[in-house]
């Protein structure tokens, strides 16, 4: 059985104040959500700040990016071994944000996906199709391209220690979620692709849905079979929006 996860990925969104606020606000839902797993990836520079507040709380840190190395000259960047440092369990890694305005190719993920896990930490993989895809019905080959290039660095194994987003980029950012059933769609898809190389961890790896997730679609989201959770940004802003969503998943 696999656990439900909500994370909020705050993307480039925070201040000291408002960390301190939503944190603050999210134990509760998240302790009277037990049987869901909830994390919050603030900005980086937030990170010992959230530390310290999540302390006495159920709630888990990620991080929403990392680089390859572990350091060295390589400036403006944080390495997965400084996130350990502050408590962080998930690295979000190929966020499409990440892969369209860094440029970031699937052999870069694939990369820190590898660096992420050879620190003892969980990547968080973010897959999925861009709207001129989804038209074309390419939605299938780009998801499994975007698989393949992490199973081929870090074997289909790697993927038993990890979690899989599937966030369609036509419904980021747009107030467009796909349909529970596209979604599922997708997500069976995904867990029928793994199984081909190796049945049990297809059937353990938690797949994520991601897109304009709210307090109002997120329980239709989690009815289905092959959807374990959600990846949310806008709404993960909003203490009320983050706190419905965490408890249509208990
Ligand atoms: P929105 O929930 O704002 O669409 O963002 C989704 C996302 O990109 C989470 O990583």
């Amino acid at each position: 059985m696999r656990q439900t996860l909500v994370m909020g990925n705050w993307k480039l969104n925070g201040s000291k104040t408002m960390v301190a606020e939503l944190i603050n606000a999210l134990k509760a839902p998240a302790a009277e959500a037990g049987n869901v797993a909830v994390a919050v990836c603030p900005p980086v520079l937030f990170l010992g700040q959230a530390q310290e507040l999540l302390a006495d709380s159920t709630i888990a840190l990620g991080a929403q990016d990392a680089d390859v190395h572990t350091q060295g000259a390589f400036t403006g960047e944080n390495s997965p071994a400084m996130y350990g440092e502050f408590g962080v369990q998930y690295v979000l890694v190929g966020h499409s944000e990440r892969r369209t305005l860094h440029a970031e190719s699937d052999a870069v993920v694939a990369a820190k996906f590898a660096a992420i896990q050879q620190a003892g930490l969980v990547p968080v993989l973010c897959i999925g199709e861009t709207l001129e895809q989804f038209e074309a019905n390419e939605t299938q080959a780009v998801v499994e391209r975007q698989l393949q290039a992490v199973i081929d660095q870090s074997g289909i194994q790697a993927l038993a220690s990890a979690v899989i987003a599937y966030e369609p980029v036509w419904a980021i950012g747009t107030g467009k979620t796909a349909t529970p059933e596209i979604a599922q769609g997708v997500h069976a898809a995904i867990r029928a692709f793994l199984a081909q190389q190796d049945a049990t961890v297809a059937a353990g790896v938690q797949i994520l849905y991601g897109g304009s997730v709210k307090g109002a679609s997120a329980a239709g989201l989690f009815a289905m079979d092959d959807i374990d959770g959600a990846l949310v940004g806008g709404a993960a802003l909003q203490a009320d929006e983050f706190a419905a969503i965490i408890k249509a998943g208990a």
